[in-house]
């Protein structure tokens, strides 16, 4: 495996800290993103190259890991729109991984679509955000064939602690979009319960500090809370248009399921709502800033 040459198209918040991990575990990376700045922060190593686009990567990569935005992006970057995607310009055997948070559905297509073709697609989303990207520990929800699964296994190693082969292709993506549904819907409660008790009299800070000894206690209290809210940085390094495309897809998920899904509606909802309000480019714990804004004097 360490002898194969692994492509990253995406090297953004995530697939910056991912690549220089795959770099000190001694693979062979090459790159490539929209942004060209993104090339100054991968480590100096000759084992690193940045190639001048995806068609590159194709070319040259039979291991091509993507860590872009969304669904839309990564279907078109494969598939094309107007003119080829980069499928066409596969080597022999090639993996796709789509470690971004894509939709289920999506990718599912996308595994059958490229096992035509005779090439392999296997989704591995994460969750940890930037600092366990940086640390190499995520937790990474793997969905595709055991036999890739299996082969992929030393990249997963060089980026996360926690690997769990979750099912067929596309399960990764669901698992992936239901945790930061659920992580959402923690943030939101988090807000609304800590701006409440301010309200009442009582400090914010000793409110997340039972809620961490007590039953409330999640990852927001646990990690969010002091660090990015209630200091006001609002700068964890995942922005709230992406967690707002999570609960889009999660919220579609459950609804494609045809399980009850009344509160991820309500949840996407705020959400959506916050996006609008909130300056273009926000952080997802700023969350706690739009509930504070809402908040009359009275
Ligand atoms: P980001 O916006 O920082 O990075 C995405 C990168 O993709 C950008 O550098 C952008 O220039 C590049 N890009 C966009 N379209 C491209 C294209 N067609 N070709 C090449 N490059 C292109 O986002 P991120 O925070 O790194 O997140 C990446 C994925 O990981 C998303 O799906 C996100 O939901 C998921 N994720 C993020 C976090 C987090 O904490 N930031 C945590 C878990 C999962």
């Amino acid at each position: 495996m360490q002898n194969k040459v692994i492509g990253i198209i995406g090297l953004g918040m995530m697939g910056i800290p991912m690549a220089n991990n795959l770099l000190k575990a001694n693979f062979t990376v090459k790159g490539f993103d929209l942004n060209p700045q993104a090339k100054e922060k991968i480590i100096a190593s000759p084992s690193f190259e940045w190639l001048d686009s995806p068609a590159a990567i194709a070319k040259s990569c039979q291991i091509i890991i993507l860590m872009l935005p969304d669904s839309h992006i990564i279907d078109r970057l494969l598939w094309g729109d107007g003119q080829d995607g980069i499928v066409s310009d596969f080597k022999e055997n090639t993996l796709v991984i789509d470690m971004s948070s894509s939709k289920p559905m999506n990718s599912k297509t996308n595994a059958d679509k490229l096992r035509n073709l005779g090439f392999d697609f296997i989704d591995a989303p994460v969750s940890g955000g930037v600092k366990r990207a940086i640390d190499g520990s995520l937790a990474i929800m793997v969905g595709g064939d055991k036999k890739c699964v299996d082969f992929a296994m030393p990249i997963f190693e060089a980026l996360g602690k926690t690997i769990v082969h979750v099912g067929k292709a596309g399960a990764g993506h669901a698992v992936k979009a239901l945790n930061n549904y659920v992580s959402a819907a923690g943030i939101l409660a988090v807000s609304e319960a800590l701006v409440a008790a301010e309200k009442f009299g009582v400090d914010p800070h000793l409110v997340n500090q039972v809620f961490n000894a007590s039953s409330g206690k999640n990852n927001t209290t646990e990690v969010k809370v002091e660090n990015f809210m209630l200091s006001g940085t609002y700068n964890s390094g995942f922005a709230l248009a992406l967690m707002r495309k999570d609960i889009h897809t999660a919220k579609e998920f459950i609804n494609g399921m045809q399980t009850p899904g009344d509160f991820a509606d309500l949840c996407f909802e705020q959400w959506e709502d916050a996006e609008k309000t909130l300056p273009k480019g926000a952080d997802h714990t700023a969350m706690f800033a739009y509930i504070k804004d809402q908040t009359s004097e009275s």
